[in-house]
């Protein structure tokens, strides 16, 4: 099925409202990560309507920002560095700064205390900094966060930040949905929810109102299991958005709209 093709007429005679409501949008794809070229994978997605470029260190989020321009409307870039890469910080910080007002959110940012590739107290100054910076130009901030929910949950709780906070590719259960929803933030769902080897992520999901919660690939990562020997892809978000659809007891299109809102909110609001 041609989606580009089929779609305006399946919806011909739609209220105008409506006409977009399967369209979904990809909080969070390395667009420029990927070997393929972005106008394929965007031909390729067409039911995608607009998506989010996050960098992981200073020449990414260039690079990010360089496809944002290329693909006004619908690619938006954010700046930042991964925490795996923190200790790159004290030189990165400088460059990364200047893009920050380019960009649509800081980001990502976080800490990854499951693979620590960077020292504990390296990744800390990198995301406080980083955070700092999301409030002083008044941006959103994507995190990422892996084995450090109490450390993350307390910094984000100290500065405030919580209802400019997306929760990148969140992976909590029950328990820490509840403590970050309390902290305002948003979640945004990847991969894990539909493949995740138990229930605790969708038994998180569950208690996550459909207006805090976005979906994303994380492209090029993250394969959904059955094709997951592949590099991740933008086309593929609409099985994220079936797992919530089945989780939260919706249509597919429901979730598209309502994490879509959740999105422009967060985003562009
Ligand atoms: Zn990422």
């Amino acid at each position: 099925m041609n989606l580009q093709s089929d779609w305006p007429e399946q919806n011909a005679g739609e209220p105008a409202g409506n006409r977009f409501a399967r369209v979904w949008v990809d909080s969070h794809c390395h667009l420029q990560l990927v070997d393929e070229a972005p106008d394929t994978m965007l031909e390729r997605a067409p039911q995608v309507s607009w998506l989010v470029v996050p960098g992981v260190d200073a020449t990414s989020s260039q690079a990010a920002l360089a496809l944002a321009r290329r693909f006004a409307g619908r690619v938006f870039a954010a700046a930042g560095l991964h925490p795996d890469q923190a200790e790159r910080w004290p030189e990165e910080r400088n460059r990364i700064a200047e893009l920050v007002p380019q960009a649509i959110a800081v980001g990502e940012t976080g800490l990854d205390f499951y693979r620590n590739l960077a020292p504990r107290h390296v990744q800390l100054t990198a995301f406080r900094d980083l955070l700092d910076l999301a409030i002083e130009f008044d941006k959103p901030v994507i995190v990422h966060c892996r084995d450090a929910f109490r450390e993350v949950h307390e910094i984000i709780q100290h500065t405030g930040t919580g209802e400019r906070v997306i929760m990148h590719c969140w992976s909590g259960g029950p328990h820490w949905a509840r403590r970050f929803l309390d902290l305002g933030v948003t979640f945004s769902f990847a991969g894990p929810v539909l493949f995740g080897t138990d229930d605790m992520i969708r038994r998180g999901a569950a208690l996550v109102p459909p207006d805090r919660a976005m979906v994303e690939t994380d492209a090029p990562h993250l394969c959904p299991s059955h094709h997951r020997e592949k590099p991740n892809d933008p086309a593929n978000i609409g099985l994220v958005g079936a797992a919530l659809a089945l989780v939260w007891q919706m249509t597919c299109d429901e979730v598209a709209a309502a994490t879509t809102d959740t999105a422009v909110r967060l985003f562009h609001g």
